[in-house]
This record gives C-alpha cells, structure tokens and sequence, in this order.
C-alpha cells in the first residue's frame, strides 16, 4: 500500500498519518519532519530549509526532491509507505512518479483531508509538537496528560516557529496557489479519496480506514 495524505497546513495529515503507521506498521515520510530532524541534528540541509519554513515558505522543489529520493531508495519502502506532505507542487508530483515510475511501483491512493479555514487558523495557533519524537497535541482537543511533556516519550512541547499568524496565513495562501492544483492532477489520475477534516480526530480515522480497507 502506497499513499499519499494531503490536505492544507493545520488539517491533520501528521497526525493521521501517525495513526495509519502505527495501524499498519508502514514507514512513513514526512518531508516536514524530516526538515525539522536536520535541523535539529545541524544538518546543513535542515538549517537551509529552515530558513523557509519560518517564513512560511516551501523549502525548494530541487531540496526536497532530493530529500524524498534518497529517502525512498532505502528499502523498508519497497512494500508499503505514507507520504504526508509531500508532494506540495505539481513540480514535486511530476517528480514523485518519475521516481516511484523508476522503482517500477506508483502511489495506490492519495487521501485527502478536507478542512474550513477557521478551523485550520484555530488548530495551528494550539498545536505544540514534542521536540523529540514529533508527536503533535492540541491544547483543548489533544491535551498531553503533563503540560507541556510529551506523552509518547517524555520530550518537551514546543510551538513551531511556523504556527504564528502571519506564517499561518502565509501557509495557506501557498496551499491555495501551489498545492491545491494538485488534486487536479490526482483526481485526473483517479486515485483521490477525499475525507472530511472537520469531525473528531477518531471520526476522520474511522473515514480513512474505508478507503484503506478497499485498496
Ligand atoms: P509540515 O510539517 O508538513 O507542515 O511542513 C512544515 C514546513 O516544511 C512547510 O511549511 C514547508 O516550509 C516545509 N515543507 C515540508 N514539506 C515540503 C514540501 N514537500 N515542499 C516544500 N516545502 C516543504
């Protein structure tokens, strides 16, 4: 099973995404997460794309393509994975299937999550990741038990540089113009599934695993 989890900044792919890993144990490549590791490690790659990602600008096509190259060319992919957020522009798309095209697979569905822009500014302003493993919570909806501690391994909560206002909105001006196109291109494919976002987090699951459960 090879998919793709899309949907705007805030909708709740990461967070999906985790509970379809953990469900069917299938690695997962997250091009945020991944950014956010390198950087944390010092890689110069990480401090690179950071110096976007807090803008709330896309790290560029060339960076992250190759990022997801070499990400796929290891082979706990060759069965079974979850992209969640990427691709992000239709260059990346192009590039995806030339690569998956290459490795003589192609992507089985591409979920999307559909959410209102309210619901999404809301979401962003109280989410806190945890440092270490990237577990994401919601301050109302998915509080941790000890403030500020993460639940899954203890590590400190933190807000992300790109979770303030004016990056919020920049995020979502860019999933408008850059990655919305994208659906397009899927649907055109006919692997697009869309999932409403705006239920509770189970509920959104429960939707996810009927597509799952049909592939
Ligand atoms: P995410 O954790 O998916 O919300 O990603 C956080 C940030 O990392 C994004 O706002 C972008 O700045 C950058 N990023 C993640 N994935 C991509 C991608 N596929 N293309 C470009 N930039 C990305």
């Amino acid at each position: 099973m090879k998919i793709l989890v899309m949907g705007p900044p805030g909708a709740g792919k990461g967070s999906q995404s985790a509970k379809i890993v953990e469900n069917y144990k299938m690695p997962s490549i997250s091009t945020g997460q991944m950014f956010r590791e390198a950087y944390a490690s010092n890689d110069p790659v990480g401090i690179e794309a950071m110096k976007f990602i807090e803008q709330g600008n896309l790290v560029s096509d060339e960076i992250t393509n190759e990022l997801v190259k070499h990400r796929l060319l290891k082979h706990d992919t060759e069965k079974s994975f979850i992209l969640d957020g990427y691709p992000r522009t239709v260059t990346q798309a192009i590039a995806l299937d030339k690569m998956l095209g290459e490795m003589g697979t192609k992507l089985d569905a591409v979920i999307n999550i559909l959410s209102s822009n309210d619901v999404l500014f809301e979401r962003m302003e109280a989410r806190r990741v945890c440092k270490e493993c990237g577990a994401s919570y919601h301050l109302v909806f998915k509080k941790p038990r000890k403030n500020g501690v993460c639940d899954e391994c203890g590590g400190e909560l933190y807000q992300r540089a790109d979770d303030t206002l004016e990056s919020v909105k920049r995020r979502l001006s860019i999933y408008e113009t850059k990655t919305k196109p994208l659906l397009d291109y899927y649907e055109k494919q006919g692997i697009l599934y869309n999932v409403n976002g705006m239920q509770p987090f189970n509920n959104v699951y429960a939707d996810i695993e009927l597509v799952l459960r049909d592939l």
